[in-house]
């Protein structure tokens, strides 16, 4: 079969060209084919395999292109790289690889087409279309990728207890993939990440949460987490997830499980928000249950404080996984934190003032808050389910009409501390803290608005309680 209308683009023809001028063999490989032939959007990634230096295609490319772009060089991988009209493309020379136990780095030979095709992962990603004139277009498909393609199959080239025990980075892309494509795992190679599931340890934790966010991102990403978890990865990387994963019974009384609650939630919440930060907090949202959980007769189950404890774990896997420390982990951290508010809010009378600290709190962060919490009501109850949502819409009908009113967002204090001191002539000290803190919580009660002359005159009454004169 010919595939020539894939090769559309004139840089194949240019690389055709600089294999003929350096006389060796090249292909194109992996992703392109893989998500051409599946149809998927083109990503912007080319892989070139070459048969001798894929450093030395790449210049010679780079000089056959009218604007000679820079090739970067990576001389102790053998690659290189160039980008030409926003396409990165990399080149590489065809290698065997062998591994040591200890790392995912191999040991690297010179190698044919084949052993390149070897050493790839999945036999959907070591499909290669000929760049070569004699057979320009062809599909070179030495394991049955295509047949796997149409069955939605991941299978490895070998046997998977070596693909993956070499390079265990493969268990996470295998379920990755899986995630994307809706793509089922063969058995053998399921049972062969069971198996393996320790050698994940080697592997760094930027590269595994690489993996993860690629998961987060997808449309459904139960279907990773479920398979994280069957073969006992799950419980390597995030222990806090899996312990959720129980239902306790004392006399007659039982809690949801709330494993399988979290990824009921990070579904729902994908088709409302494509922020992974977003989804990570959705993800993480309970993991303070798990330690908090306690039984006592009059409550039954409880899980007090667990959005504080919660948010305090946050931070652990982030520094656990280097993940950034930055304000993205603020903001999942603060997510967990809040994320009982809004429903706590709707199972009760909607007050302004109780919208008003909410959106204090949250600030900015109130819309995604909302959105987080809108995904986390998943009873099977129809009259609680729309109970819940009707008052979240009650909910965010009142966000708008008292921030149009108040403007607590981004919570300025009306009338300053410089100006308290002066007022009062008073040097800094712990009496304007607390006419601070007064108005704050005036304002956030709804005893008064949010503005200057009511906040100056409210200092002026609540100072007399602390013994203070006007000077000025
Ligand atoms: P995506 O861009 O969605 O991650 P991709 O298949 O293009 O998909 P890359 O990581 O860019 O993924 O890798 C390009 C190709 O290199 C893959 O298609 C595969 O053939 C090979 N490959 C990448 N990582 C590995 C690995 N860990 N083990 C074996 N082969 C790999």
């Amino acid at each position: 079969m010919n595939y020539k209308t894939a090769l559309k683009n004139t840089i194949f023809e240019i690389i055709s060209k600089a294999s003929q001028e350096l006389n060796l063999e090249s292909y194109v490989i992996g992703g392109f084919v893989r998500d051409y032939l599946l149809q998927r959007d083109f990503k912007k990634d080319i892989d070139i395999v070459a048969i001798g230096s894929g450093i030395d295609l790449a210049q010679k490319v780079s000089e056959l292109l009218p604007n000679k772009p820079k090739v970067q060089v990576f001389k102790n991988y053998g690659t290189a790289m160039l980008r030409y009209k926003e396409i990165d493309i990399e080149f590489v020379g065809a290698r065997k690889e062998s591994y040591a136990e200890h790392s995912r780095n191999p040991i690297v030979e010179n190698g044919t087409l084949e052993d390149d095709q070897n050493r790839r992962d999945f036999t959907i990603n070591a499909l290669a279309f000929s760049l070569n004139k004699s057979n320009y277009g062809e599909l070179v498909d030495p394991f049955n990728g295509l047949q796997d393609l149409e069955n939605k199959i991941l299978r490895t080239p070998l046997n998977p207890d070596i693909t993956y025990s070499d390079d265990p980075l493969r268990m996470m892309r295998a379920i990755r993939f899986a995630t994307q494509l809706n793509f089922t795992i063969e058995a053998e190679s399921l049972t062969a990440i069971e198996r393996n599931k320790e050698r994940i340890k080697i592997i760094s934790g930027e590269r595994i949460v690489d993996e993860l966010n690629k998961i987060l991102e997808t449309a459904k990403p139960s279907i990773g987490f479920l398979h994280l978890y069957k073969t006992g990865l799950l419980d390597i990387i995030l222990p806090e997830l899996t312990a959720l994963n129980n239902v306790e019974e004392i006399e007659g009384q039982t809690h949801k499980n709330n494993f399988y609650h979290t990824l009921e939630v990070v579904d729902n919440i994908c088709p409302n928000t494509d922020d992974v930060w977003l989804r990570w907090s959705a993800l993480l949202h309970d993991i303070g249950k798990a330690p908090t959980k306690k039984f006592n007769k009059k409550q039954g189950w409880t899980f007090h404080g667990h959005e504080f404890l919660g948010g305090k774990m946050v931070k652990k896997i982030f520094e656990r996984l280097h993940m950034p420390l930055n304000q993205k982990m603020k903001f999942v951290q603060k997510m967990v934190m809040l994320s009982s508010r809004p429903i706590v809010l709707s199972e009760d009378i909607v007050t302004d003032s109780a919208v008003r600290r909410l959106v204090f709190d949250a600030g900015e962060d109130v819309d995604n808050l909302m959105t987080l919490c809108e995904a986390d009501i998943t009873t099977k109850n129809p009259t609680k389910f729309k109970k819940y949502h009707n008052n979240f819409d009650i909910v965010r009908r009142k966000i708008i009409e008292v921030e149009e009113r108040d403007h607590v967002r981004n919570f300025q204090p009306p009338i300053s501390g410089e100006e308290i001191m002066e007022i009062f002539d008073l040097k800094p000290s712990r009496e304007i803290g607390i006419l601070k803190e007064a108005v704050k919580e005036a304002i956030l009660e709804g005893e008064i608005p949010n503005e200057y002359q009511a906040a100056y005159d409210f200092v002026l009454k609540r100072a007399v309680k602390l013994g203070l004169k006007k000077v000025k």
